[in-house]
């Protein structure tokens, strides 16, 4: 069921960066198809969710696979946690096509890593498809009763990230009055939205799915709700994307109004030059994977020794505060833009390179 990708076929596929380990996963009889990668495991076995998404095509799907599995290795770097990046992709709408029988099939296919791969639920995936799969497989991480759900982690360190940026761009870290327009709702913007909305910050929200914007303002009905193609441009102080990949191109990075970009979606820039544009134009970028870690930081607690303890999760998310201070004060030292800054300081720690690194 699963096929290993060699290297030449990977060279030249925009988000391949050296990876250990990428396989593609068929099983025609449950009309399962996907991608598992594994980016870099130095720091220890491969973490990271899988996703369950329609691409267009096979190529989009491998395409995401790669961008989204070495980010969690920087993340894994960033957060301090023994771990290295990976990720798996299904491909499927999973509002018609997640059956039973193909989660199943999904959970054997980790079961051939032998556990050089945990995962859990991304986009498109649910505690309860978890619950399922783990009734297949021991390599689910986010069990019900124990991290179980990431999301709302997720959003809480986006929100002390946002907390932190604020007071490094605003003087104070409280968010009471601040505007803030949110792209996404669904289980990480929608409880952003709520950490927000009890801040006393402003929040525009927008979302493709209407059942996800009516959730938000059925429990808040002073969130004001903008059109998904408009929220971008919103005027706001701070913008959170919280929907899916490379949301900022060389095109949309224009139509930015907020000076303070800080969301929970993973891989946000669709390249690097865009994130340079930012801080060119004084409009500070949180590096993604380090706002959203808080997720990851739930649900690797279940393989620390000993087991899960939820007072480390929320010591550690706080953590993140630091984390964003630490690289918008280096970003300013070095004269380069956040996410660059991030970049080097996990690639200090998962590559094991010199202080010389970092300070050159
Ligand atoms: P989700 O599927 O629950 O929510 C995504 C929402 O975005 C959906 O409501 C969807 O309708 C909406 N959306 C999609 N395209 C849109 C568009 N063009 N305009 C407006 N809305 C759009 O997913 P989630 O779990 O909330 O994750 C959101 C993002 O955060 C993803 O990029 C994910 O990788 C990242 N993330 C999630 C977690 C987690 O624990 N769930 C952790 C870290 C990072």
């Amino acid at each position: 069921m699963l096929r290993p990708l060699e290297r030449p076929e990977l060279i030249g596929i925009p988000g391949f960066d050296e990876h250990e380990v990428v396989l593609k996963i068929e099983d025609g009889n449950v009309g399962l198809r996907g991608f598992i990668a594994l980016h870099n495991t130095n720091l220890g076995t491969a973490v990271g969710g899988t996703r369950m998404y329609p691409y267009a095509s096979e190529r989009e799907a491998l395409e995401d696979v790669l961008r989204l599995s070495r980010v969690m290795t920087y993340k894994c770097a960033m957060v301090g946690v023994p771990h290295g990046g990976g990720k798996g992709v299904i491909i499927g709408d999973p509002a018609t096509g997640k059956t039973e029988a193909l989660l199943q099939a999904y959970a054997r296919a980790v079961n051939e890593l032998h556990g050089r791969f945990y995962t859990g639920e991304d986009v498109g995936l649910a505690e309860a498809d978890v619950r399922l799969m783990l009734q297949h497989s021991p390599y689910f991480i986010g069990k019900p009763g124990l991290a179980g759900d990431p999301s709302p982690y997720a959003a809480l360190s986006t929100f002390y990230a946002m907390q932190t940026i604020a007071r490094l761009r605003f003087g104070s870290d409280d968010l009471r009055g601040r505007s803030v327009a949110i792209k996404g709702v669904g289980k990480v913007g929608s409880e952003l939205a709520r950490l927000l909305v009890e801040a006393g910050a402003k929040v525009a929200i927008a979302d493709i799915n209407p059942l996800a914007i009516k959730a938000v303002t059925d429990k808040f009905p002073a969130v004001k709700i903008v059109a998904p193609a408009a929220i971008h441009q919103e005027t706001a102080d701070l913008y959170a994307p919280c929907a899916l990949s490379s949301e900022f191109t060389p095109t949309t990075m224009r139509a930015v109004r907020a000076r303070v970009i800080c969301g929970a979606a993973n891989s946000q820039l669709a390249d690097d030059s865009v994130g340079d544009w930012f801080w060119q134009e004084s409009i500070a970028y949180v590096p993604d994977y380090v706002a959203n870690a808080g997720g990851l930081i739930n649900v690797v607690d279940e393989l620390e020794e000993g087991g899960y303890q939820h007072r480390r999760v929320l010591e550690r998310i706080n953590q993140v505060r630091q984390t964003v201070a630490d690289i918008f004060q280096l970003s300013a030292k070095r004269r380069e833009s956040p996410h660059r800054v991030a970049d080097l300081l996990a690639e200090h720690i998962f590559k094991n390179l010199p202080p010389t690194h970092i300070i050159a």
